[in-house]
């Protein structure tokens, strides 16, 4: 008989002690919820652990886009439809601390390095932010973080932004968490090991992401970009991904699991 690897062994360990099907999820973010949820629809004892003590709010709005929609409908069916009822349309922002209080003195001083930021830009633009109150101006820096070629080391696997945090430009940041959620948890579902899930899953995952997280730094540069050179990020755009922007749109917001979870 052949010699068993330790991977197989592993695995076979694994299998022996599955009545237990115990997960830990660290932070109870967007995405560890929500693979909270999927997971304990799969039969797995889940435990949760958030460093917050309590809800506070973060002064955002979340738009969600068909890929996170079509993730959450497959994790939990009919919650799309609750979404959109309690959704609405923005209007007015005001910027918040975390007591929720409104920042007026702060925004007076965002207002005036905005514009000072703005000194060598076009009227229009000066003028549009002069006129608007300065309670009505959001300034919150922005992070992201080179791709990553693996997410999982042993038994544990990041999702998110924990793996893949991204400029906003294409508006993916939870969009990608919750189809992070559901993949985990499907992979989980076809698999016979912990190990054999995780690889699924970053075979599955970290192409589309990489993809999604490159062109979302690049789509970032064309805000802050002439128009010569948003051509120029254009053209770049389109050979990260061998794709029209039409095309590129598609495949990123046209994502739909094959299956509900249950
Ligand atoms: C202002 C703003 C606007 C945004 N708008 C959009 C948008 O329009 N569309 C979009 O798709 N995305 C948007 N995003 C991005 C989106 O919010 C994130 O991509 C998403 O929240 C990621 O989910 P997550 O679960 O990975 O992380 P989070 O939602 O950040 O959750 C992580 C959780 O882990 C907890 N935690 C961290 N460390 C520990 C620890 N050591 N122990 C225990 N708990 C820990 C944190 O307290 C937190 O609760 C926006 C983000 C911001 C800030």
């Amino acid at each position: 008989m052949a010699q068993q690897t330790n991977t197989q062994k592993n695995e076979q360990q694994e299998n022996c002690n599955q009545p237990t099907k115990k997960v830990v999820i660290i932070g109870a973010g967007l995405g560890g919820l929500a693979v909270a949820i999927a997971l304990r629809k799969l039969g797995y004892e889940v435990q949760v652990y958030e460093k917050a003590r309590d809800f506070r709010p973060v002064g955002g709005g979340l738009g969600l886009l068909p890929n996170g929609l079509n993730s959450l409908d497959a994790i939990e069916p009919g919650i799309v439809e609750t979404i959109k009822q309690s959704a609405c349309e923005v209007g007015t922002t005001f910027l918040k601390n975390t007591q929720g209080e409104t920042l007026s003195q702060n925004a007076d001083e965002a207002k005036s390095r905005l514009l000072e930021q703005l000194t060598d830009w076009g009227e229009s633009l000066r003028s549009l932010v002069e006129a608007m109150p300065a309670e009505q101006i959001m300034e919150n820096p922005i992070y992201d973080r080179l791709p990553v070629p693996s997410w999982s080391h042993g038994r544990v696997t990041l999702l998110g932004d924990a793996a893949h945090a991204m400029a906003p430009a294409l508006a993916q940041g939870s969009n990608t968490t919750f189809e992070d959620a559901y993949e985990l948890a499907s992979c989980f579902s076809q698999a016979s090991s912990i190990q054999q899930a995780l690889a699924y899953y970053e075979k599955r995952r970290i192409f589309r992401i990489q993809l999604i997280q490159n062109c979302s730094a690049l789509g970032e540069k064309r805000y802050y970009a002439t128009k010569q050179e948003q051509e120029e990020i254009n053209r770049q755009m389109q050979e990260q991904s061998s794709m029209s922007r039409e095309e590129f749109q598609n495949w990123l917001q046209n994502y739909k699991p094959s299956y509900q979870l249950n």
